[in-house]
Protein backbone atom coordinates (compact mmCIF):
# COMPACT_ATOMS: atom_id res chain seq x y z
CA UNK A 1 0.00 0.00 0.00
CA UNK A 2 1.38 3.50 -0.97
CA UNK A 3 1.62 6.18 1.90
CA UNK A 4 -0.44 9.26 1.59
CA UNK A 5 2.58 11.24 3.23
CA UNK A 6 4.85 10.96 -0.12
CA UNK A 7 2.55 12.09 -2.60
CA UNK A 8 2.41 15.57 -3.97
CA UNK A 9 -1.12 17.62 -3.29
CA UNK A 10 -3.06 17.87 -6.44
CA UNK A 11 -6.02 19.95 -4.80
CA UNK A 12 -7.34 17.00 -2.75
CA UNK A 13 -6.52 17.56 1.07
CA UNK A 14 -3.57 15.22 1.93
CA UNK A 15 -2.62 13.74 5.21
CA UNK A 16 0.86 15.18 5.23
CA UNK A 17 -0.98 19.17 5.63
CA UNK A 18 -3.55 17.96 7.94
CA UNK A 19 -1.71 16.76 11.28
CA UNK A 20 -6.13 16.15 12.50
CA UNK A 21 -5.99 13.35 10.02
CA UNK A 22 -4.69 11.33 12.74
CA UNK A 23 -8.41 10.90 14.23
CA UNK A 24 -9.35 10.13 10.70
CA UNK A 25 -9.99 6.57 9.06
CA UNK A 26 -11.06 7.48 5.94
CA UNK A 27 -10.18 10.87 3.96
CA UNK A 28 -13.01 10.88 1.65
CA UNK A 29 -16.93 9.09 2.33
CA UNK A 30 -19.45 9.88 -0.36
CA UNK A 31 -22.53 9.29 1.33
CA UNK A 32 -25.41 8.73 -1.48
CA UNK A 33 -28.86 7.50 -1.72
CA UNK A 34 -28.71 4.61 -3.79
CA UNK A 35 -25.93 2.25 -5.26
CA UNK A 36 -24.53 4.12 -8.26
CA UNK A 37 -25.19 7.50 -7.07
CA UNK A 38 -21.40 7.93 -5.84
CA UNK A 39 -20.22 6.30 -9.13
CA UNK A 40 -22.63 9.05 -11.28
CA UNK A 41 -22.02 11.73 -9.52
CA UNK A 42 -18.16 11.58 -8.02
CA UNK A 43 -16.87 8.13 -8.65
CA UNK A 44 -13.96 9.47 -11.20
CA UNK A 45 -12.75 11.49 -8.64
CA UNK A 46 -12.89 8.65 -5.89
CA UNK A 47 -11.18 6.46 -8.27
CA UNK A 48 -8.87 9.29 -8.39
CA UNK A 49 -8.38 10.11 -4.34
CA UNK A 50 -7.44 6.28 -4.33
CA UNK A 51 -4.68 6.11 -6.79
CA UNK A 52 -3.00 8.90 -4.87
CA UNK A 53 -2.99 6.65 -2.03
CA UNK A 54 -6.12 8.55 0.29
CA UNK A 55 -8.18 6.30 1.90
CA UNK A 56 -12.42 6.46 0.52
CA UNK A 57 -15.42 4.83 1.02
CA UNK A 58 -19.16 4.84 0.35
CA UNK A 59 -22.03 4.29 2.10
CA UNK A 60 -25.04 3.99 0.08
CA UNK A 61 -28.49 5.05 2.14
CA UNK A 62 -30.63 2.46 0.49
CA UNK A 63 -30.95 -0.73 -1.78
CA UNK A 64 -32.48 0.61 -4.65
CA UNK A 65 -35.22 -1.53 -4.30
CA UNK A 66 -37.60 0.66 -5.44
CA UNK A 67 -36.03 0.74 -8.73
CA UNK A 68 -37.75 -0.74 -11.66
CA UNK A 69 -34.34 -2.48 -12.89
CA UNK A 70 -32.68 -5.84 -11.34
CA UNK A 71 -33.17 -6.84 -7.63
CA UNK A 72 -31.70 -5.35 -4.37
CA UNK A 73 -29.55 -8.56 -4.18
CA UNK A 74 -27.96 -7.83 -7.98
CA UNK A 75 -27.76 -4.30 -7.22
CA UNK A 76 -25.48 -5.28 -3.69
CA UNK A 77 -23.17 -7.73 -5.91
CA UNK A 78 -22.99 -4.58 -8.72
CA UNK A 79 -22.00 -1.93 -6.06
CA UNK A 80 -19.25 -4.66 -4.59
CA UNK A 81 -18.28 -5.10 -7.79
CA UNK A 82 -17.65 -1.17 -8.81
CA UNK A 83 -16.25 -0.64 -5.22
CA UNK A 84 -13.45 -3.03 -6.29
CA UNK A 85 -13.31 -0.96 -9.62
CA UNK A 86 -12.85 2.57 -7.58
CA UNK A 87 -10.36 0.79 -4.74
CA UNK A 88 -12.76 1.60 -1.81
CA UNK A 89 -11.33 0.91 1.29
CA UNK A 90 -14.83 0.65 2.61
CA UNK A 91 -19.07 0.17 1.43
CA UNK A 92 -21.47 0.22 3.70
CA UNK A 93 -25.58 -0.09 3.14
CA UNK A 94 -27.70 1.96 5.78
CA UNK A 95 -30.49 0.04 4.59
CA UNK A 96 -33.03 2.97 4.81
CA UNK A 97 -35.87 2.76 2.53
CA UNK A 98 -35.45 3.27 -1.21
CA UNK A 99 -38.13 6.24 -2.67
CA UNK A 100 -39.39 6.93 1.01
CA UNK A 101 -36.15 8.58 2.45
CA UNK A 102 -36.88 10.57 5.13
CA UNK A 103 -34.63 12.97 7.58
CA UNK A 104 -35.85 11.78 11.08
CA UNK A 105 -33.98 10.48 14.27
CA UNK A 106 -34.22 6.75 13.20
CA UNK A 107 -32.19 7.49 9.97
CA UNK A 108 -30.26 10.03 11.26
CA UNK A 109 -28.92 7.84 13.92
CA UNK A 110 -28.08 4.91 11.49
CA UNK A 111 -26.23 7.35 9.43
CA UNK A 112 -24.71 8.70 12.43
CA UNK A 113 -23.88 5.66 13.75
CA UNK A 114 -21.91 5.06 10.03
CA UNK A 115 -19.98 7.69 10.27
CA UNK A 116 -18.68 6.95 13.44
CA UNK A 117 -17.69 3.67 12.46
CA UNK A 118 -15.63 4.77 9.09
CA UNK A 119 -14.68 8.19 10.38
CA UNK A 120 -14.22 10.38 7.24
CA UNK A 121 -12.41 14.02 7.07
CA UNK A 122 -14.56 15.05 4.38
CA UNK A 123 -17.99 13.65 3.19
CA UNK A 124 -19.33 13.73 -0.37
CA UNK A 125 -23.01 13.59 -0.58
CA UNK A 126 -25.72 15.20 -3.05
CA UNK A 127 -26.91 18.50 -3.48
CA UNK A 128 -29.46 20.38 -2.14
CA UNK A 129 -32.30 19.53 -4.45
CA UNK A 130 -32.37 16.95 -6.37
CA UNK A 131 -34.27 15.05 -9.73
CA UNK A 132 -35.54 12.02 -7.10
CA UNK A 133 -36.74 12.90 -3.71
CA UNK A 134 -34.20 11.08 -1.94
CA UNK A 135 -31.50 12.95 -3.59
CA UNK A 136 -32.61 16.23 -1.91
CA UNK A 137 -33.52 14.08 1.44
CA UNK A 138 -30.08 12.35 1.28
CA UNK A 139 -28.33 15.93 1.73
CA UNK A 140 -29.80 17.41 4.22
CA UNK A 141 -30.11 13.83 6.23
CA UNK A 142 -25.95 13.56 5.45
CA UNK A 143 -24.98 16.72 6.98
CA UNK A 144 -27.23 16.55 10.32
CA UNK A 145 -25.81 13.05 10.67
CA UNK A 146 -22.56 14.23 10.64
CA UNK A 147 -23.12 16.97 13.14
CA UNK A 148 -25.25 14.59 15.03
CA UNK A 149 -22.52 12.10 15.24
CA UNK A 150 -20.03 14.48 17.03
CA UNK A 151 -22.64 14.74 19.97
CA UNK A 152 -21.55 12.61 22.86
CA UNK A 153 -25.12 12.80 24.43
CA UNK A 154 -26.54 10.91 21.31
CA UNK A 155 -28.56 8.33 21.53
CA UNK A 156 -26.44 6.11 18.83
CA UNK A 157 -23.97 3.07 19.02
CA UNK A 158 -20.22 4.38 18.60
CA UNK A 159 -17.38 7.06 19.86
CA UNK A 160 -18.64 10.74 19.06
CA UNK A 161 -17.13 11.83 15.77
CA UNK A 162 -17.48 14.46 13.24
CA UNK A 163 -16.13 14.74 9.94
CA UNK A 164 -14.20 17.95 8.90
CA UNK A 165 -16.13 19.02 6.52
CA UNK A 166 -19.08 17.95 3.92
CA UNK A 167 -19.20 18.96 0.31
CA UNK A 168 -21.86 18.28 -2.27
CA UNK A 169 -21.06 16.99 -5.83
CA UNK A 170 -23.07 18.84 -7.84
CA UNK A 171 -22.73 17.09 -11.48
CA UNK A 172 -25.85 17.34 -13.91
CA UNK A 173 -27.89 19.57 -11.39
CA UNK A 174 -28.62 22.99 -13.87
CA UNK A 175 -29.90 24.29 -10.68
CA UNK A 176 -26.87 24.57 -8.53
CA UNK A 177 -24.69 27.08 -10.28
CA UNK A 178 -20.96 27.54 -10.51
CA UNK A 179 -19.09 24.65 -8.52
CA UNK A 180 -16.70 26.30 -5.68
CA UNK A 181 -14.21 23.86 -6.89
CA UNK A 182 -13.84 21.16 -10.38
CA UNK A 183 -11.81 17.98 -9.37
CA UNK A 184 -9.37 17.35 -12.97
CA UNK A 185 -10.32 13.59 -13.52
CA UNK A 186 -9.10 13.93 -17.22
CA UNK A 187 -7.22 10.22 -16.48
CA UNK A 188 -10.14 8.63 -14.57
CA UNK A 189 -12.68 9.06 -16.85
CA UNK A 190 -12.42 5.23 -17.88
CA UNK A 191 -12.47 3.89 -14.30
CA UNK A 192 -15.92 6.04 -13.45
CA UNK A 193 -17.33 4.48 -17.06
CA UNK A 194 -15.82 1.14 -16.01
CA UNK A 195 -17.30 1.38 -11.95
CA UNK A 196 -20.62 2.36 -13.85
CA UNK A 197 -20.69 -0.61 -15.90
CA UNK A 198 -20.72 -2.54 -13.29
CA UNK A 199 -24.39 -1.76 -12.92
CA UNK A 200 -25.20 -3.60 -15.66
CA UNK A 201 -28.72 -4.39 -14.89
CA UNK A 202 -29.61 -0.37 -14.39
CA UNK A 203 -27.83 0.70 -17.79
CA UNK A 204 -28.38 -1.61 -20.88
CA UNK A 205 -30.11 0.58 -23.76
CA UNK A 206 -31.05 3.70 -21.63
CA UNK A 207 -30.46 7.54 -22.47
CA UNK A 208 -30.65 8.73 -19.02
CA UNK A 209 -30.21 8.00 -15.45
CA UNK A 210 -30.56 9.03 -11.79
CA UNK A 211 -29.61 13.24 -12.17
CA UNK A 212 -28.34 12.20 -15.80
CA UNK A 213 -30.96 13.51 -18.30
CA UNK A 214 -31.03 12.20 -21.49
CA UNK A 215 -29.29 14.20 -24.52
CA UNK A 216 -31.54 13.02 -27.20
CA UNK A 217 -30.86 9.63 -28.32
CA UNK A 218 -27.20 10.07 -27.11
CA UNK A 219 -25.64 6.86 -25.26
CA UNK A 220 -26.14 7.29 -21.69
CA UNK A 221 -22.04 7.16 -21.23
CA UNK A 222 -21.22 9.58 -23.82
CA UNK A 223 -24.12 11.98 -22.26
CA UNK A 224 -21.94 11.53 -19.12
CA UNK A 225 -18.80 12.11 -20.54
CA UNK A 226 -20.31 15.52 -22.11
CA UNK A 227 -21.01 16.97 -19.13
CA UNK A 228 -18.09 15.95 -17.81
CA UNK A 229 -16.38 17.77 -20.72
CA UNK A 230 -17.92 20.97 -19.58
CA UNK A 231 -17.13 20.83 -15.98
CA UNK A 232 -13.61 19.87 -17.19
CA UNK A 233 -13.52 23.00 -19.48
CA UNK A 234 -14.29 25.02 -16.66
CA UNK A 235 -10.79 24.60 -15.16
CA UNK A 236 -8.99 24.19 -18.82
CA UNK A 237 -8.80 20.40 -18.19
CA UNK A 238 -10.19 17.84 -20.29
CA UNK A 239 -12.37 16.17 -17.89
CA UNK A 240 -13.98 17.31 -14.33
CA UNK A 241 -16.30 16.64 -11.91
CA UNK A 242 -17.57 19.53 -10.00
CA UNK A 243 -18.51 20.22 -6.20
CA UNK A 244 -20.06 23.05 -4.02
CA UNK A 245 -19.04 23.79 -0.16
CA UNK A 246 -21.09 26.11 1.70
CA UNK A 247 -17.71 27.07 2.95
CA UNK A 248 -15.30 29.56 1.31
CA UNK A 249 -12.06 27.92 -0.28
CA UNK A 250 -8.84 29.19 1.32
CA UNK A 251 -5.42 29.72 -0.98
CA UNK A 252 -2.47 30.32 0.63
CA UNK A 253 -1.68 33.47 -1.77
CA UNK A 254 -3.13 34.39 -4.98
CA UNK A 255 0.16 33.10 -6.46
CA UNK A 256 -1.49 29.67 -5.96
CA UNK A 257 -3.89 30.04 -8.57
CA UNK A 258 -4.30 27.56 -11.32
CA UNK A 259 -6.78 28.21 -13.70
CA UNK A 260 -6.14 31.06 -16.47
CA UNK A 261 -8.22 34.00 -16.92
CA UNK A 262 -7.23 34.14 -20.47
ZN1 LIG B 1 -30.13 8.04 -6.83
Amino acid sequence: MRSAMNIEPDGIPMNATHPETQGYDLDVLAVMAHPDDAELLCGATLAKCADRGLRTGVIDLTRGEAGTRGTPELRAQEAAAAAEVLGLRARRNAGLPDAQLVNNPAARRRVAELIRELRPRVVITHWTQGRHPDHRVAAELTRDACFLAGLRGLDAEGTAFRPFAVVHATAFREDAGPPSFVVDVTDWVDRKAEALACYGSQLEGITALGEVRSGGGRPLGDQIRSWMAAYGSLIRVAYGEPFRSEETLALDSPAALTVPTF
